[in-house]
């Protein structure tokens, strides 16, 4: 948690609406979209939600990666936006304190909502946390594709072909759809980039994914999986399944199945884990540390504290005995229904019980190529890959992002690639940020204290509702 020394004394202020969310996701921003006019306070480390769906093609460069975001001021006109970290909860004094650079803000509520989604989930694999890349953030993938173009440039400057060939070797750990999707759009992207790199065309290039179950996009329809599996293979991607990842180090990566791969790169996206907060708010979770709610999305035992998203396990009265996984289709449906409940709870009418079903899965493999499985309907191949790219355009919240979307694809029809490396990017968070380090210094961190009264006590945070957002869809 960032410290600000200089912090002037804590000042108290009251959600709008007496409603708090923490969290500018899908799941945070489509409750306080949905609540409309209600309006609420909303708490989020960025002034935008991040569009993860099309973050594989920010790291290829089909999209240009302030297109991914969507501005929360936009998107949610009658919240009170509050950029910061959370830093705090208190559910008994049902305050939470908020820090940034102007001090620690605190704010007391009514109903709190939990949104603070998920952050990579590491594993005590030696040299992971130092070495490995992971794909969660926006600056993770822009950071990934300033790595992987730099890594053609280092290929390029070598005398020996070996170690030539150690900097064209990438290995993907996990293979769900963050890193088939990432790995199949980086793979695109080095092929483009090589064009320009004439002295490597005879330098052979490994594309290693690599999974500790028997198959690659468990989640989807074993057919499509297949498909996927002999699609890439087809590249040349080698797909090790049933193996784990063992250790990395600077220059190479050791494998369960005994192979040691000569690389510099490595990306880890096998899993997730809740926001570590979750650890030091005294709520009750489940054996993954996800926070349990309620068919109703409050939280057990709680009045007045609901969670949803990937930070929490959310009963499906629609899916009996299976919890929602982790996803943007499940936040933002989840996202709508709360919405619906907080008004009910407000005006003092009974909670309705969350229910939804899928409507399906999609997944690009690379330009021209994808899987999508729609209503039980499963297709492969350009249609699949345009089924997927209709519905990120679908699901991706404003107009505005939505054309400017659609314009980055339709440009990419006529030139070439893109291989400008944006520079700077080494400064975001890395993976090794989300080690358990973070997390015990979460409980160590000292809990502020809170005036009980202040000269702000209890006031609304802000103004009059902003401008209307320039759409209407959510
Ligand atoms: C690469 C990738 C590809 C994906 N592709 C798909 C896909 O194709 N389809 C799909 O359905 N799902 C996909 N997902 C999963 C999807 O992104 C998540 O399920 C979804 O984002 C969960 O929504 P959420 O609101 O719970 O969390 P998030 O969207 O992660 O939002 C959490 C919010 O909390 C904020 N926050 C975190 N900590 C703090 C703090 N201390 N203080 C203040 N704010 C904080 C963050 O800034 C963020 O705005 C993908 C995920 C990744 C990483």
């Amino acid at each position: 948690m960032p410290q600000h020394p200089q912090a002037p004394e804590a000042s108290r202020r009251r959600a709008r609406a007496g409603v708090l969310v923490l969290g500018g996701g899908f799941a945070g921003a489509t409750v306080t979209r949905r609540l409309g006019t209600t309006g609420a306070t909303l708490v989020s480390s960025e002034n935008a939600l991040l569009f993860t769906p099309l973050l594989p093609e920010v790291a290829s460069g089909s999209i240009e990666p302030r297109h991914v975001v969507v501005p929360l001021r936009q998107m949610c006109p009658n919240a009170d936006l509050v950029l910061g970290e959370v830093s705090h909860v208190d559910t008994d004094r049902k305050v939470v304190v908020v820090s940034n650079e102007v001090g620690e803000l605190i704010y007391s509520y009514d109903h709190l909502v939990i949104a603070l989604g998920a952050v990579s989930r590491t594993l005590p694999i030696p040299g992971l946390a130092e070495h490995a890349i992971g794909f969660k953030t926006f600056y993770d993938a822009v950071y990934l594709r300033d790595h992987v173009l730099r890594e053609l440039d280092l290929a390029d400057n070598e005398q020996s072909p070996e170690r030539a060939a150690s900097h064209l070797s990438f290995v993907f750990v996990g293979a769900g759809y963050a890193g088939v999707e990432a790995l199949a759009e980086l793979h695109d992207l080095v092929q483009d980039a090589l064009r320009d790199y004439p002295s490597l065309r005879s330098i052979p290039q490994r594309w290693l994914l690599v999974e500790a179950q028997d198959r690659i996009l468990p989640a989807i329809p074993t057919h499509l999986g297949e498909y996927a599996t002999e699609l890439l293979t087809a590249r040349g991607i080698e797909i090790h399944t049933n193996t784990r990842l063992d250790a990395v180090h600077l220059d190479r990566v050791e494998l369960s199945d005994g192979q040691v791969v000569p690389a510099h790169t490595v990306v880890w996206s096998a899993g997730v884990a809740p926001h570590p907060l979750v650890t030091v708010m005294d709520l009750p979770t489940d054996r993954a540390g996800r926070i349990r709610v309620d068919a109703t999305l409050r939280v057990e035992d709680q009045e007045g504290v609901w969670a949803l998203g990937d930070i929490a396990r959310v009963v499906n009265v629609a899916t009996p005995g299976v919890n929602d996984p982790p996803t943007s289709q499940h936040a933002i449906r989840q996202g709508r229904h709360l919405a619906r409940n907080l008004k009910h709870a407000l005006d003092g009418e009974p909670l309705q019980p969350y229910g939804f079903r899928a409507l399906g899965q999609v997944a690009t493999l690379g330009r021209y190529r994808g899987i999508a499985d729609v209503l039980g309907l499963r297709f492969s191949g350009m249609l699949g890959w345009l089924i997927t790219r209709a519905y990120h355009v679908y699901a991706m919240p404003l107009l505005t992002r939505r054309i400017r979307v659609l314009a980055d694809w339709t440009l990419s029809l006529f030139f070439r690639r893109d291989v400008v490396a944006y520079g700077g990017s080494e400064l975001a968070p890395k993976l090794h940020d989300y080690e358990p380090p973070g997390i015990e210094e979460l409980k160590a961190v000292r809990a502020p204290v809170i005036p009980e009264h202040s000269s702000a006590t209890d006031e609304p945070s802000d103004g009059g509702a902003r401008s209307d957002a320039n759409d209407t869809t959510a």
